[in-house]
């Protein structure tokens, strides 16, 4: 195939500008394979490339940008459309996905660009987007963040996702509790805290493991009743998987595969539930069971979650269902730029900061505000690519790159409204 020395050109100015104007000679040619020049063009355009990137390199990123803007035209969308891998298993209904924050705020930059993964995929194949609002930590629930998380999302996934707050679902948790300790996976437990822990530790079972199904379901109604009315105050009683003996059981390799706990009492009153329950799932109940109800087909997460998933697919095979393909996020750390809902929150409290959308914090509503638009979220995804490896950004390229996502979008925007003018 051709490949013009304006396209080569188009595609080293814009790695350039992204990259403190220097252009990556492999971010450029895996660019141009997406524009459909194949491997054994290289022999014939290797050289050309090399040189135009020496020359592109030694311009000041001023000029860059000013060619740019003249050549950026020629690019083709399709490069930034189909950044991101093939799923395997994806069936003729397409994907089911979903970005699942945790309801202590709103959302931020990284929650865009990360639930923007999953979404390109829903775009690409067809299915389901699902933001899960996860708040069955009553400790760490914000008040309003259900609200200020749905207004995020239905901006950033232009109303095409499907919104679930978990606190809503509580009667399925329970549902699934009693189905788990029915089927003996799981048993409540009544030991102190410590000497569980020696049990981990030692490798042995607690005296609770033991117990009939009948006892365990006698317990779990303990659980959930007012302890005015004889039921365990919070603490005195947890609900734990019981890890299958035939993969180590309380001998398990990994520790944190040990009986791992699913629920537990807690009456911190619930921004949303206020007292209504007394008994909470905690994470790898609450998001198995999800995963499960909804119909997980594919799962994008950081992967600092990696235990977990280990211990989600334990939950999902103890109740028959076989575990959703899985990738890893590699962690992000901007130079510059602290990503944290609770300081935010803090800000908030202190008056530092108006509102979750103050021009200063690099939240969705603040830079919704500032002008920018979905897609240049979905495009960074993309760009940024799924990788398990750590990245670092510095504050200033990142936000370079998304401005220029961003002028594109905006761009494509107004050609079609232009168009449809013209009709
Ligand atoms: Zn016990």
């Amino acid at each position: 195939m051709k490949v013009s020395d304006k396209k080569i050109r188009g595609y080293a100015l814009k790695n350039a500008i992204a990259y403190k104007g220097k252009a990556n000679q492999g971010s450029v040619i895996s660019a141009l394979f997406n524009e459909g020049m194949r491997k054994k063009d290289m022999k014939t355009y290797g050289k050309k490339i090399s040189e135009i990137i020496k020359e592109v390199n030694s311009m000041n990123i001023g000029k860059q940008k000013k060619e740019f803007e003249k050549l950026k035209d020629i690019l083709s969308e399709r490069q930034e459309r189909e950044g991101l891998p093939d799923l395997p298993n994806v069936s003729k209904k397409g994907v089911v996905m979903r970005l699942a924050p945790s309801a202590s705020g709103a959302l931020h930059v990284m929650h865009a660009i990360n639930g923007s993964f999953s979404f390109n995929y829903v775009l690409k194949y067809g299915g389901k987007m699902i933001v899960r609002i996860e708040d069955t930590n009553p400790e760490n629930t914000y008040a309003g963040a259900d609200k200020l998380i749905t207004k995020d999302a239905e901006w950033l996934f232009k109303k095409k996702a499907h919104i679930f707050v978990q606190s809503d679902r509580m009667e399925i948790y329970y549902k699934y509790a009693k189905r788990l300790i029915n089927s003996e996976h799981a048993y409540v437990c009544t030991c102190p805290a410590e000497s569980f822990r020696e049990c981990v530790k030692k490798q042995k079972a607690c005296p609770c493991r033991k117990l009939t199904n009948k006892e365990n379901m006698e317990r779990w109604e303990e659980m959930l009743a007012d302890s005015k009315g004889g039921g365990f105050k919070p603490g005195e009683a947890v609900l734990r998987f019981r890890t299958p003996d035939e993969i180590g059981g309380m001998a398990h390799k990994n520790p944190a595969m040990r009986d791992f706990p699913l629920a537990r009492i807690n009456l911190t009153r619930h921004p949303r539930q206020k007292s209504k329950y007394r008994v909470w799932p905690l994470m790898n109940l609450a998001v198995s069971v999800d995963d499960i109800e909804m119909k997980m087909t594919h799962i994008i997460r950081g992967k600092d979650h990696m235990d977990n998933a280990k211990r989600q697919e334990m939950v999902f095979k103890a109740l028959g269902k076989k575990y959703p393909w899985c990738a890893y996020l590699g962690r992000y750390h901007f130079k510059g730029m602290e990503l944290s809902t609770t300081k935010f929150r803090e800000g908030i409290a202190s008056g530092k900061y108006k509102r979750w959308d103050d021009l200063k914090l690099p939240t969705v509503a603040s830079l919704k505000k500032r002008g920018y638009k979905p897609e240049a979220f979905w495009k960074m995804a993309e760009h940024i690519g799924l990788s398990q490896v750590d990245k670092v950004f510095e504050k200033s390229d990142f936000f370079k790159l998304l401005d220029a996502f961003n002028n594109s979008s905006k761009k494509n925007q107004n050609n079609k409204e232009t168009k449809g003018g013209k009709k």
